[in-house]
């Protein structure tokens, strides 16, 4: 990827030395201009990570003490640390069986009157239905935030990831569909007041008027101006990157039929940026050992729901059944906007010798 970039990265970087926008500054302006534009806002404004985009919606929506957040259990910790973050209770919430995300219906039944808004997470960069979520978070009367950490550029019925909740929330984690040498996160809204809250919070609760007067207690989670600029370099590229991984989960369906190990399911309307191509298979830590031996790196996304860590096991009510069974079902097999046709065959390949081997029937 960045071979393809690296000569725009060099004028970035030294654009960044003449003009010393190191925080903040005319780089982070027009990439938050560009990525709002790009998730179909009217706003972005940039922060320091991740996790600071969905806790700092938060605060800025005014949840907090005693409020309830409900999120998926089959989510990267950040979402319910966020939620701890701002002061707020994270409530798990099961998925489904087949997207592995949350549906409007097991939100329903989560919902209540302790609820003060809802994170929908568009795992592995897939949408579930969001316009039947939105019509039940809508007639809750409750705040949908968006964790869109692993779906820049995914579309639910041609909208983009970010574009429905009150706040969506990016990370450009270097590992992201869209990543920045570095860490860094955004939050997209078309709410100019929430825009401007959310960014007084991010650079010490500053008032956009004055640099002295503070009228909030905020913190500083800011994006550099070099990542902001690396991030509009590599933004131009975001479509066709996306497009690579498209195809190389498509060539995986082909290489995987037949198999016991089965691609999660993307729901009709979602157009997946495949952040990652997880499969779910028995025995699944013989599967991952075996290609480990075949030279074939595997990951686990996530091999313990939320509420199961220790950590936050004052949050956890379960069961979840299904988040507890699937996490041991799933595996991430290798994905990336360049993986190669040959390359997808030689992890399939692998994958059906081991599944052979351990004595999985490989036709079905
Ligand atoms: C990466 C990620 C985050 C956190 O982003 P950071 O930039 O690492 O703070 C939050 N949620 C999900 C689903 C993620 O994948």
């Amino acid at each position: 990827m960045h071979a393809e970039v690296e000569a725009g990265f060099e004028v970035v970087w030294r654009e960044t030395l003449a003009s010393s926008g190191f925080v903040g500054g005319r780089a982070v302006a027009d990439f938050e201009s560009q990525w709002a534009q790009y998730c179909g806002r009217g706003h972005a404004v940039g922060v320091a990570n991740g996790t600071d985009a969905i806790e700092l919606s938060l605060r800025a929506l005014g949840i907090g003490e005693g409020d309830e957040v409900l999120v998926p259990a089959n989510t990267f910790i950040a979402t319910p640390a966020a939620v701890v973050a701002a002061g707020a209770i994270p409530r798990f919430v099961d998925v489904d069986e087949h997207t592995l995300l949350v549906t409007a219906s097991l939100l329903d039944a989560a919902i209540t009157p302790s609820t003060a808004a809802v994170i929908v997470v568009h795992l592995y960069g897939q949408l579930p239905d969001m316009d039947a979520i939105a019509a039940v978070v809508d007639r809750a009367g409750l705040a949908l935030v968006e964790d869109a950490a692993q779906a820049h550029g995914a579309t639910w019925r041609g909208r983009r990831a970010g574009a429905f909740g009150r706040a969506g929330c990016f990370s450009f984690y270097p590992g992201k569909n869209l990543g920045a040498l570095g860490d860094g996160g955004a939050i997209v809204t078309d709410d100019a007041a929430l825009a401007e809250s959310i960014r007084s919070l991010a650079n010490h609760g500053r008032a956009e008027s004055s640099h002295f007067a503070h009228e909030v207690v905020g913190r500083n989670s800011r994006l550099d101006g070099l990542q902001a600029g690396l991030l509009s370099v590599k933004l131009a590229r975001l479509d066709d990157w996306n497009g690579g991984r498209r195809e190389a989960h498509r060539l995986y369906g082909l290489g995987l039929a037949g198999s016991t190990a089965v691609q999660v399911t993307v729901a009709d309307g979602a157009e997946s940026v495949f952040h990652l191509e997880v499969v779910r298979t028995r025995q699944r830590d013989a599967v991952a050992a075996g290609l480990e031996r075949r030279g074939v790196a595997t990951g686990i996304h996530y091999p313990i729901p939320c509420h199961r860590q220790v950590g936050f096991a004052r949050w956890a009510d379960g069961p979840l059944p299904v988040a507890e069974r699937t996490a041991g079902e799933i595996l991430s097999l290798p994905m990336y906007p360049h993986l190669t046709a040959d390359g997808v065959t030689r992890v399939c390949s692998a994958l059906a010798e081991v599944l052979q081997e351990i004595g999985g029937s490989n036709d079905g």
